[in-house]
């Protein structure tokens, strides 16, 4: 494909104002890499939103194709873990932030980024799941990892409704934990209670300033919101439980103390997607196929157009979406 469609992020450096659009791009403006993909399928993601609308510095180079997750068929390869026509899938690395991302027909990456396309998932399946998925399978992974079972009690996921929190409710239910899901939007409790959640919690009760300690209400959390919420949820977990901080959607600040630490051993996981090993993210991502039940997948996405991603990016800022959002490139 010599001339592919692309969005491009430009920033003006006198005013340190940055611009989005659409370019018609060529291979040669591409970055270094091994491999060329051509992009079937990617997402939008909240970092996508912050990336779009500029809301957080997550572009740190200029011009950039923003867009964290793809999902796509090699076209070329000088990486011997991969030939044209294969199907794969990338998630971070600092693709859309330093490296030239997915929203573009083209992308060319480091073969080490890219994992296959896992049996069992097409290409929109993938970018269904996407980062968002993708972490809360990695959240899931490291509470079973810290011991937090079914039997341990139930376990709160806030952000509910948006795309990690979507995800870290069904995958949480299908395995059988009793979830608490907090959220803001009060229409889609319904949509919440398909996918598996038991109890609904408004997102107001856990506005206020957090105690240091609070009456234990929680075995362990998946938090995708950060900051006064993330500070409640870690004062209510009870005895040796876990919280898995995936996300900042809420603020990035965190005013806790340390008395549920020291007072009742619970576990702060941090949660990174971007970088994570081959081996840890092919083993999520098989699982991720194997547990997902179709129907929810589908339940929870909706598919937009690349004309769309603009303005997608701005309603993920509003906290207006629900579930996830899958970008038919191609
Ligand atoms: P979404 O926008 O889809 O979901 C975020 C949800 O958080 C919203 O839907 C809303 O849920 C809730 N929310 C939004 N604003 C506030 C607020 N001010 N106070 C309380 N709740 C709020 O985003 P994603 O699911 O894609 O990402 C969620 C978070 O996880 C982001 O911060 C993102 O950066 C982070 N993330 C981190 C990753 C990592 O590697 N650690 C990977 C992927 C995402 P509701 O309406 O139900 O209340």
């Amino acid at each position: 494909m010599e001339n592919f469609r692309a969005l491009l992020i430009t920033r003006d450096e006198a005013t340190k104002k940055q611009s989005v659009g659409e370019a018609v791009l060529t291979s040669a403006d591409l970055m270094d890499g091994d491999v060329d993909v051509r992009v079937d399928y990617s997402t939008i993601n909240y970092k996508d939103g912050l990336a779009i609308t500029g809301t957080l510095p997550v572009v740190r180079r200029f011009p950039m194709i923003p867009g964290v997750d793809l999902a796509g068929t090699v076209t070329a390869s000088s990486n011997p873990g991969f030939k044209p026509g294969d199907k794969v899938i990338l998630n971070g690395w600092g693709v859309g932030e330093v490296h030239l991302g997915a929203f573009s027909q083209m992308a060319r990456v480091k073969g080490d980024w890219l994992i296959p396309l896992p049996a069992g998932l097409d290409g929109a399946e993938a970018m269904a799941v996407g980062t968002a998925g993708y972490t809360a399978m990695l959240a899931l992974i490291a509470l079973e990892a810290h011991g937090v079972k079914p039997s341990s009690g139930p376990v709160v996921v806030t952000g509910a409704a948006g795309g990690l929190g979507s995800f870290a409710v069904t995958l949480l239910a299908d395995a059988g934990y009793t979830v608490h899901a907090v959220t803001g939007r009060a229409h889609e409790h319904d949509y919440l209670r398909g996918l598996g959640a038991g109890e609904i919690i408004d997102r107001a009760e856990l506005a206020g300033p957090a105690k240091p300690l609070a009456k234990e209400r929680w075995a362990g959390a998946i938090d995708a919101v950060g900051g006064t919420m993330l500070a409640n949820i870690i004062s209510m977990i009870g005895y040796h439980g876990a919280v898995a901080a995936c996300g900042n959607a809420g603020g990035m600040e965190l005013p806790t103390s340390v008395a549920p630490f020291i007072l009742r051993g619970i576990s702060l996981l941090g949660i990174d997607s971007v970088r994570q090993p081959k081996a840890v993210r092919i083993a999520a991502w098989d699982r991720l196929a194997k547990d997902l039940d179709p129907k929810k997948l589908a339940a929870m996405t909706t598919r937009i157009p690349f004309s769309g991603i603009v303005n997608a990016a701005h309603d993920i800022m509003a906290g207006k979406v629900r579930g996830r959002l899958v970008v038919d490139i191609g």
